[in-house]
């Protein structure tokens, strides 16, 4: 290991558009990643006041806004915070940026579609070109260590983009073992892995995403190889509870070792579940 390991810690709360810039993009297109994934491709002149940060797990706050507030699109957060009350403010929800070329002029945000329920995922599901989508950040926290033995990243589908884009980014000699739960064999997605980095699909199988334990159960019975590991578990905060007391209680690892955190509560909003950080039932670390 490096005597400065990576970044590990990650604050998903902080007010993003205090320290960090607003980005209205436009919508180029949307692919169809599976039944339960859609990317969102957008671009546009405004996206040249995003500016990229070194981490593989780079995210952003999407602002929604909602007409019936009085605002309309494209609106200055900076102004609407500074003269609106704060249930006038857009409602934001957190993305990981899946892949951003400068050069195309793209940036990539993968979204889960989780049914009706929600803001993000319905939004995504019927975006079309030309719909504006605003936001503010990036912010991140992690990249895989050059300097680790091995790598174990885990996730469900809302930690597949990040998941994803830190294992393209892993050099070709890099090994270790990633765990993804998604439904079924029609939501994996191909992901240019090291050879030495071996895929696990875990498959829930029409079981509710964030009901059950296949992720957590997935890594305990998995290999577990020598050396110093470089963790990064992000997904449902359950599921990476269950997985906090394997890295920590099983495997001993130290803290400086493991990336872990909750990207979406079961039953909840993401106002709600940011809410609930401050709570007993949101702390996993
Ligand atoms: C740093 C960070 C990065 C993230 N990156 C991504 C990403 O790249 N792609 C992504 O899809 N998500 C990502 N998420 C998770 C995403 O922010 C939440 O899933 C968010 O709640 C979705 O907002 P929504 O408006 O669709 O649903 P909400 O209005 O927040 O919730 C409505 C209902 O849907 C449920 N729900 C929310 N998310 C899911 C889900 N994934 N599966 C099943 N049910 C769900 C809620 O529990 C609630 O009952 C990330 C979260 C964080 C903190």
């Amino acid at each position: 290991m490096s005597s400065s390991p990576a970044p590990t810690s990650a604050d998903h709360t902080a007010p993003a558009a205090k320290k960090r810039p607003q980005a209205n993009l436009t919508v180029l297109r949307t692919e169809r990643l599976g039944p339960h994934m859609v990317r969102v491709v957008a671009g546009g002149p405004g996206l040249s006041a995003f500016e990229p940060k070194g981490f593989t797990d780079m995210y952003v706050k999407i602002h929604f806004v909602d007409p019936a507030a009085g605002l309309a699109e494209p609106i200055d957060l900076a102004a609407v915070r500074a003269e609106l009350p704060r249930d006038r403010w857009p409602a934001t929800r957190t993305y990981t940026i899946r892949r951003f070329d400068p050069a195309a002029g793209e940036l990539a945000v993968d979204f889960v579609v989780h049914g009706d329920a929600g803001l993000a995922g319905p939004w995504a599901a019927n975006a079309v070109p030309g719909d504006t989508m605003i936001i503010t950040g990036p912010g991140g926290a992690y990249r895989p260590d050059p300097a680790a033995d091995w790598h174990l990243l885990a996730g469900d589908d809302s930690a597949l983009p990040a998941v994803a884009a830190a294992i393209e980014s892993l050099p070709a000699t890099a090994v270790g073992h990633a765990y993804l739960e998604v439904d079924s064999d029609a939501d994996v997605q191909p992901i240019q892995a090291p050879a030495g980095l071996e895929l696990h699909w875990v498959l829930r199988r029409g079981a509710p995403a964030g009901t059950g334990s296949a992720l957590a159960d997935a890594v305990t019975a998995g290999p577990w190889l020598a050396g110093r590991v470089h963790v990064f578990a992000h997904g449902e905060r359950e599921s990476m509870k269950a997985l906090r007391d394997v890295f920590f209680k099983q495997r001993g690892l130290e803290r400086s070792q493991v990336s872990l955190s909750g990207y979406w509560a079961y039953g909840r909003t993401e106002d709600s579940f940011q809410a609930e950080k401050k709570q007993p039932i949101g702390k996993i670390l």
